[in-house]
């Protein structure tokens, strides 16, 4: 059922229900962290490998006694600094938290949007919320309310609906127990920003392998569309063809591509990128070139959304 209302959307939550929820960086699904049954249906919706850990979202600081044992002071420092809004940090869970929403690890990630609807939300659920990204695992996040319904019609109680998301990648997962802290996942809030605060912030460039992934999510195929991806460096590499779309900072080689996508910066591209990929689908594509972008700034989050869509 869609609504515009979050209390409407929180009632669905409260009894137990899953209910898809817009954020600043892409829709949520939602359940309450403290009924594990609501949350093994989110794991059942998505599809999502019952060994990927749920983040836990809140309305405000004031809350996280609730879903933590000790509070870090990266954390601290972290949350301070950049929440509300698309930062998430790894700490201890605390002992009540059902294990479910941790994927049975004894830290949880926590992360509190800056989004006006997910705060209302959230205020209105009056109770922590586990939430992945509303999408079917392994497809493109959803930045649209009707990217959630075109994955998750029928399997949810309700999607409240919003604007298209700003940032449209996901948060920057950041692990506070680490010594020094550790980007997990690049995102929206940038390691050069993180540093600011915290001094020295270890961003491993590549997850060294895929037998022992830091952050569980990571070993997992991400963000793909039906569409082979492929990622270049230069315009020049993509191949003109009928079934073949193209995005880029860069103008498309000469040629018909059946989509094409000039996003106008690095900005523009990472809120746009998952929302053409589905395009590109709708459109029966098989070959997606996508133009690797300078790999700093949020660029680096973008970088990596494109190697793992592409990653077979
Ligand atoms: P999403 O599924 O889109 O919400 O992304 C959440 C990401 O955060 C995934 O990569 C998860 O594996 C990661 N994550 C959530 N909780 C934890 C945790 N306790 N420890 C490490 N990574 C986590
Ligand atoms: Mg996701």
């Amino acid at each position: 059922m869609l609504t515009r209302s979050p209390d409407e959307a929180a009632a669905h939550i409260r009894a137990g229900r899953l209910a898809a929820f817009p954020t600043e960086t892409v829709y949520g699904l939602g359940a309450d962290a403290f009924q594990p049954d609501a949350v093994e249906a989110v794991f059942a919706a998505k599809g999502r490998p019952a060994d990927n850990p749920l983040i836990v979202h809140l309305a405000d600081a004031g809350r996280v006694d609730q879903v933590v044992a000790t509070l870090p002071a990266s954390a601290d420092r972290l949350l301070d600094a950049f929440a509300p809004g698309p930062i998430t940090c790894i700490v201890p869970r605390h002992p009540d938290l059902p294990s479910v929403v941790t994927a049975g690890l004894d830290t949880v990630g926590v992360r509190i949007p800056g989004h006006a609807t997910a705060q209302a939300f959230l205020r209105a659920c009056a109770t922590p919320v586990a939430a992945p990204s509303a999408n079917r695992s392994g497809r493109p996040s959803p930045t649209t309310w009707q990217a959630v319904q075109e994955d998750l019609d029928g399997r949810i109680a309700c999607i409240l609906q919003g604007d298209p998301t700003e940032a449209g990648v996901e948060s920057t997962v950041v692990d506070c127990t680490a010594d020094p802290p550790a980007v997990l996942r690049p995102g929206a809030v940038p390691v050069e920003a993180l540093r600011a605060v915290l001094g020295t912030v270890e961003f491993p460039e590549e997850e060294a392998s895929d037998d022992a992934p830091r952050s569980p999510g990571t070993k997992h195929r991400h963000y793909a569309p039906a569409a082979r991806v492929h990622v270049v460096q230069e315009s020049s590499e993509a191949e003109s063809g009928e079934g073949t779309a193209y995005i880029g900072l860069d103008p498309p080689p000469a040629g018909d591509f059946a989509v094409v996508r000039r996003p106008a910066d690095v900005e523009a591209y990472a809120h746009e990128v998952f929302a053409f990929f589905r395009e590109c689908d709708r459109a029966g594509c098989a070959d997606i070139y996508a133009q690797r972008v300078p790999p700093e700034g949020l660029g680096r989050a973008l970088n990596d959304r494109l190697e793992r869509a592409a990653a077979r």
